[in-house]
Order: C-alpha cells, then structure tokens, then sequence
C-alpha cells in the first residue's frame, strides 16, 4: 500500500483564515488575504471552526493517490460522500496477475496463509479462462474483495476532518485505518495548523461509540501551532 499526496492548496492555512475574518470584518476577502498572516492564520481558523462555523476549512483542497489498495477499502472509501474519486477500471483494465492484499492477521497464520493463496490462485486463473471466452468487464466477477486497486481521491480539509474522526478510529478496519492515518501525516506536514486537532473523536473529546468503544480514548494535549 502507498499513499502518496499529489496536490494540495498551497496556501491553505492563508486562504481559510481569510475566509474565517471575512465573516467579521468590513474589508473585502481580497484586502484581508493581503493582510493575514501565518502566525495569525491558526488562531483565526482555531476560533472561527472552534464555534461550529466549519465550512471556513472547506477551501483548501487535498488529492491522494492510493496505491495497492484492496478493492474492499475502495468501497468503504467511497462511501465518503463529499469528495471526488478515479479509481482504475476492471472493465477496461486487465487485471492480468494476481495482485491482492493479504491481511495481517492471514500472513500470521501459515495455514491460512495456504487457504487464501489457494483461493486467490483459483480466482485467476477462473478470470483469465473467462476473459479468453467473455468482456473482462463480466470475467471480473469473479475477482476478491482482496484485489489491488489504484485511486486518486480528492477531500476539501472539512471533509478529511470528518473522514479522519471516522477512519483513525480503532473501530475503522485495519487497511482503511491505515490509509487514513498516513493520509493525516501527509496533510499535517503541509497544513500543521488546520489538521492540529484531527484524528479519531477520542483526540478532541469523549468517544462517540458506546458500548462499542475500544476503551482506550487517544487524547492528546492540545499543542499550540507549528510552523
Ligand atoms: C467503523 C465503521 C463501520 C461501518 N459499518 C458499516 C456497515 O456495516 N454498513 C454500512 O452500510 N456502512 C457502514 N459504515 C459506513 C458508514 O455508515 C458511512 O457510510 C461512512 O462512514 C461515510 O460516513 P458519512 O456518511 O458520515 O460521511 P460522508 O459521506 O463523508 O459525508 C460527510 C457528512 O456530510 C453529511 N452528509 C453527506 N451526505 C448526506 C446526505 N445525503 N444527507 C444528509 N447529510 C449528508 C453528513 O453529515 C455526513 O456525516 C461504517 C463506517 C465505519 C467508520
């Protein structure tokens, strides 16, 4: 699995600060850009977000390439709704090797490793003697939820907050878990100010899962901006 940040909104922090004073002052956002400041820009966005008023964060845009991926995290990721996606096709892309991912838990267990080797073996090799016989667009039925995956995503900040309450959660599954916490140091290196705060609910406040919760809230001091 790789994440890799492709592009971002360069001055993020400038930009949803400028947002954020526009609401209370009389200057244009065009006068008010030229006057914000990086060391006013987290204390800005920290009071205005810090009220409720979230939409300030939706100007800064971020897009990931997801690499390696299985196709069962592409569906729990696209279940995000408020977002942009390009996932490669399996009607128009050969999915010619067996490429999948194994979860940890199999790769600890040699006798599971054999069963789900054999499985995924079995399922290539039904692809390929279908897809000599039909469109791989219907040979592909016949592929895993563990099948990699490519996917470029693009989230806008208020929306990478919400995904990283829900995905850096210890309930979130492991793979998806994974992705979204080194999606978070991606976005933390170039917006340490908007992202100070994000990570599972337990960072911010107490846990939102009831009865399912693991127990063990993350919380974290509140550090004052870097940068
Ligand atoms: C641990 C875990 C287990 C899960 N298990 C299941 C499961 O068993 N079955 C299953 O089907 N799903 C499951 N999901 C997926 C979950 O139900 C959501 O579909 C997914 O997390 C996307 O979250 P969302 O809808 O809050 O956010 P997004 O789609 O990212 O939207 C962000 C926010 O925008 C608002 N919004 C977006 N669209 C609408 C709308 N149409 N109407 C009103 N408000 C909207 C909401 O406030 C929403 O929270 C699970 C998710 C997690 C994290």
């Amino acid at each position: 699995m790789k994440v890799v940040l492709l592009s971002y909104t360069k001055d993020a922090e400038l930009l949803c600060a400028t947002a954020a004073k526009t609401c209370y002052s009389q200057g244009s956002p065009s006068e008010i850009r030229g006057k914000v400041t990086n060391d006013k820009a987290g204390k800005l966005i920290e009071d205005v977000v810090g009220v409720g008023h979230h939409s300030v964060i939706e100007h800064a845009y971020y897009t990931f390439s997801l690499e390696g991926v299985s196709r069962a995290l592409t569906h729990q990721l696209v279940r995000h709704r408020v977002a942009s996606y390009s996932q490669q096709s399996q009607r128009y892309v050969n999915m010619l090797s067996a490429e999948y991912v194994i979860p940890k838990s199999v790769e600890a267990d040699p006798e599971a490793v054999a069963i789900y080797r054999q499985a995924m073996e079995q399922a290539w090799e039904s692809y390929q003697r279908l897809a000599e016989r039909v469109p791989v667009e219907d040979a592909r039925y016949v592929l895993p939820n563990a099948c990699e995956s490519n996917i470029m995503v693009t989230m806008n900040a208020r929306e990478l907050m919400h995904f990283f309450s829900l995905r850096c959660c210890e309930r979130a599954q492991w793979e998806i878990r994974e992705v979204a916490e080194e999606m978070l140091r991606l976005v933390r290196e170039v917006s340490p100010q908007i992202f100070k705060d994000a990570g599972p609910s337990c960072v911010r406040g107490p846990c939102p899962e009831g009865k399912l919760s693991c127990g063990n809230p993350r919380r974290r001091a509140r550090r004052p901006p870097e940068g």
